[in-house]
């Protein structure tokens, strides 16, 4: 299913240009890591966005069973493109 690619499903998406954890505020055409979780009723959302420096690379403990991925993008006028995945469990 294709929806279950984050690669696919969060190209595009929608986000935010501040880092949660500096507060900067993060430019047209700087990565990001984004922290995202996969539940069948919503699909891939975005829980948390981090600057190129405070990106986390890899996943702590669960999430009640949740499909869940770090990615890196390009952050382009609030959406995420050329997404790469960094550490992905389910
Ligand atoms: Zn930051």
């Amino acid at each position: 299913m294709s929806q279950l690619n984050p690669t696919k499903a969060l190209n595009g998406a929608r986000t935010g240009h501040i880092c949660d954890r500096c507060n900067k505020c993060v430019q047209t055409g700087e990565l990001v890591r984004v922290y995202a979780t996969y539940y069948d009723r919503e699909g891939w959302m975005l829980r948390r966005v981090w600057c190129e420096e405070c990106g986390e690379s890899t996943l702590e403990g669960g999430t009640d069973g949740a499909d869940e991925a770090i990615v890196e993008a390009v952050f382009w006028d609030h959406r995420l493109v050329s997404i790469n995945v960094i550490d992905r469990c389910r």
